[in-house]
C-alpha cells in the first residue's frame, strides 16, 4: 500500500512489565539456533525474550506456559517466581534521589520538561496525553495540537502529533513516524518517546541536529497506540507493573487481541509460520481477521494518509532492533539499506539487529514492520 521505500523498525528497549495470571520470569537454556522454534512448536507463547551471552533467553511466561515448559525437557531457571510480589519489593526512589535523576538530565542533554508519572514513575494514559498538550502550550510553533486518528474499542482516542518547522502545514519534507505502546505492558516504550520529544522542543534553538531535523522532517509520534490495555493495567496495578499486553476486545470468554499481530495483508497475517497464536486466550492471539481491530485499523488509514520514508515502532525489552521480514524467511529487497540503518543505529548501544529469525529467533507474522513496509 505504500509505493515508496518505507524504512520500518521496531526499537526494543529495556523493561518493565503484569496482571490477572501470574507470570514467571525465566532463563531457558538453548542448545542451538532452533530450539527457539522448538519452543514456539511446544505451544509456548511468549515475545521479546531477552538473549544471553551464555546461549539462553530470558522471558515472561504465564502459568499455562510454565506447565508446557516444565514438561518440554528444556532446561531452565525460575528467575522471578511471581512478577507482581517481585515488582512490589523493588526499592522506589525517594524524592530526593527523584530530584537529582532529573536535575541531572537538566545539566546532561537540556531536558526539563521530562519528569515522572503517578503510575510507578511511568505516565498514565491521562499523563501522557496531558505532556502532548503541555508541549504545544510551550512550543506551538514546531509541534501540532494533538489529533485523534481513531477510537479504541473501549473509545479512547488515539492522538497523533507533529513536530516539525511550521506545523501546521504539509510542507515537502521527509515524513517519519515514531509509535509506542502496542503492547499495554511496555511503558517504557512511550516515556522514552515523551523524553525524546521535549528533548527536540527543548534544543530546537540551540543544538544544530535537533533544529536541522525539525527543519527538514516531518515528525509524527503516537505515544499511545493501545490506550485501553494501558489502561486496564493502572486499573489493575496503579503503581505499575501490570502485565496485560493486548487490546481489550471481548473474544467470550477472552479478552483481546495482540495488535502486534493483527496487521495485513493476508497473506503475512496468515503465513504458514506460527508466528501468532489463534487461540483468543493466547497472549499472541491474532484476532478474527487482518485489521479487525479499531486500533490497527486507525494506524492503516493514517499510513494511507501520508507518504512515510521512514518509522520506528518502541516495544520492550530485549535491546534488538529488529526490520522486516518478521513473516517471511528472508530478508527484503532493501536488506542492505536496512543493515547500513541499523549499523548506524545501534553504534552506541550496541542493540542486536536483523529480521525476527536473526534476532529473536522466531517469525512473527501480522506484525507493523512488514505491513508499514510493503503490506
Ligand atoms: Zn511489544
Amino acid at each position: 500500500m505504500i509505493k515508496s521505500l518505507l524504512y520500518l523498525f521496531s526499537f526494543i528497549f529495556i523493561i518493565n512489565f503484569s496482571s490477572a495470571q501470574t507470570y514467571k520470569q525465566v532463563k531457558i537454556y538453548l542448545s542451538d539456533h532452533d530450539d527457539v522454534n522448538q519452543l514456539y512448536q511446544a505451544g509456548l507463547d511468549f515475545d521479546h525474550p531477552h538473549l544471553t551471552k551464555d546461549n539462553a533467553i530470558i522471558v515472561f511466561i504465564d502459568e499455562d506456559d510454565y506447565a508446557l515448559l516444565k514438561s518440554s525437557g528444556f532446561n531452565y531457571e525460575v528467575l522471578i517466581e511471581d512478577w507482581i510480589e517481585y515488582y512490589e519489593n523493588l526499592p522506589v526512589l525517594s524524592d530526593a534521589e527523584r530530584e537529582e535523576v532529573l536535575n541531572q538530565t537538566q545539566r546532561d542533554f537540556s531536558v526539563s520538561g521530562f519528569g515522572f508519572g503517578s503510575m510507578g514513575g511511568f505516565y498514565t494514559f491521562d499523563e501522557a496525553i496531558a505532556e502532548l498538550d503541555t508541549m504545544f502550550m510551550l512550543y506551538p510553533d514546531i509541534i501540532t495540537e494533538k489529533v485523534s486518528i481513531g477510537t479504541s474499542i473501549d473509545g479512547r482516542q488515539i492522538y497523533m502529533v507533529k513536530i516539525s518547522d511550521n506545523p501546521g502545514v504539509s510542507e515537502s519534507e521527509p515524513q517519519v513516524l515514531y509509535t509506542a505502546l502496542h503492547h499495554a505492558r511496555e511503558p517504557e516504550s512511550m516515556m522514552q518517546m515523551i523524553y525524546f520529544m521535549y528533548y527536540l522542543l527543548e534544543n530546537y534553538s540551540t543544538n544544530a541536529e535537533a533544529q536541522y531535523l525539525i527543519d527538514n522532517r516531518e515528525i509524527y509520534f503516537i505515544p499511545v497506540l493501545n490506550p485501553d490495555g494501558y489502561e486496564y493495567n493502572r486499573q489493575t496495578d496503579p503503581n505499575g507493573g501490570g502485565m496485560w499486553r493486548k487490546n481489550r476486545r471481548n473474544n467470550g470468554g477472552s479478552y483481546g487481541v495482540d495488535l502486534n499481530r493483527n496487521y495485513g495483508p493476508y497473506e503475512y497475517w496468515n503465513a504458514p509460520n506460527g508466528g501468532s497464536s489463534t487461540d483468543p486466550g493466547d497472549d499472541t492471539y491474532r484476532g478474527t481477521a487482518p485489521f479487525s481491530e479499531p486500533e490497527t485499523a486507525a494506524i492503516r488509514d493514517f499510513l494511507a494518509s501520508k507518504n512515510l520514508k521512514n518509522a520506528l515502532n518502541y516495544h520492550t525489552y530485549s535491546n534488538l532492533l529488529i526490520y522486516p521480514y518478521g513473516a517471511l524467511e528472508h530478508e527484503t529487497a532493501d536488506s542492505l539499506i536496512f543493515r547500513e540503518f541499523a549499523s548506524d543505529m545501534t553504534i552506541f548501544n550496541g542493540y542486536v539487529y536483523g529480521t525476527d529469525q536473526q534476532t529473536v529467533g522466531y517469525s512473527t507474522r501480522g506484525n507493523s514492520d512488514d505491513y508499514y513496509y510493503d503490506g
